[in-house]
């Protein structure tokens, strides 16, 4: 095990432990649902001598529980606030397959674009039911769109440099999304964490490395764009999912805070800052510019001038 995954194992380690049952669910469900305060329309269960909420999904299956009480709001969608905000990931992917085909900004841009709305569509799946498959649907296109954001990242810089491209990247990074999948499957949702916060890490080492300290650093305004989408994933990652998790089961009035639901919300812009600035830097040469837009709700997002 690298240094970085055991550090992140250590940081995880510091979680109220997650007491499991035999099949190895987060008894965690159990805990919240037991909160008479959240049991809105309570059929509750009672396993191991715990109370679990159970709503229109049954019992949760999936291997954890994020910090939003289950069944609180609707008996139709386990965690109402994080399946809601989990919608702008659809359509913002949506919003960008259009535009990537619109501008014609490469096959790779649509494709980042389409995984994005796949997250969206797995997180809903997830945060609504709670079921493994869900959770499935949820994680694993999260490791791959990171390593598919590496791969758009250095085919626009191949562009950029009228280079052929894609030699070495493309095996590597399909053994990488191979190895990575059959990790998670293997180890669970822990190892998740540590193959996705490394590859976030790689992703913004290489994105920024790119942009600002290679034999061409980008333009004033692509890095800009770089630092935006860093600050938004980075930003979102440590103000808001590692407190939301380290501190749930620790100081229970964090629950009434949405700190996963804007998690959402900064994973849904900080994939379209890096994808703008990654199609600016592929399209340098022909003076591109970032405008706010109505297609991504006022986000701003790159238009090219083709009378130019
Ligand atoms: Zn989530």
């Amino acid at each position: 095990m690298h240094v970085w995954q055991r550090l992140v194992v250590l940081v995880w380690q510091l979680r109220t432990p997650h007491r499991r049952d035999g099949d190895g669910r987060d008894l965690a469900h159990l805990e919240l649902g037991a909160c008479p305060t959240f049991a809105a329309r309570p059929r509750r269960v009672q396993l191991n001598n715990y109370w679990m909420v159970v709503g229109y999904w049954g019992e949760a299956t999936a291997t954890t529980d994020f910090c939003e009480p289950n069944y609180a709001v609707s008996h139709y969608v386990a965690e109402f606030f994080n399946a809601l905000s989990s919608i702008p990931l659809v359509v913002v992917g949506i919003c960008g397959v259009v535009h990537s085909r619109r501008l014609k900004l490469g096959v790779e841009q649509a494709a980042c674009y389409a995984v994005v709305a796949l997250v969206g569509v797995g997180s809903v799946s997830f945060h609504a039911t709670l079921l493994r498959t869900g959770q499935v649907l949820d994680e694993l296109p999260m490791l791959w769109i990171i390593l598919l954001f590496i791969f758009a990242l250095l085919r626009a810089d191949d562009y950029r440099k009228r280079l052929p491209g894609g030699s070495v990247a493309t095996p590597l990074l399909l053994t990488v999304a191979i190895g990575s999948s059959m990790v998670y499957f293997c180890f669970g949702f822990e190892m998740f964490i540590c193959s996705y916060a490394g590859s976030i890490v790689a992703l913004v080492a290489l994105a920024l490395r790119k942009a600002f300290f290679g034999q061409a650093p980008c333009d004033g305004q692509t890095q800009r764009m770089f630092l935006l989408a860093a600050a938004w994933y980075l930003g979102g990652v440590l103000l808001l999912w590692l407190p939301g998790e380290l501190l749930c089961r620790r100081l229970p009035w964090m629950q009434r805070l949405p700190m996963h639901a804007l998690f959402h919300l900064t994973s849904t812009a900080g994939p379209h800052f890096l994808l703008t600035a990654t199609a600016l830097t592929k399209f340098e040469a022909q003076k591109p510019k970032v405008i706010p837009t109505t297609l991504f709700g006022g986000l701003s997002a790159i238009t090219i001038d083709k009378s130019g």
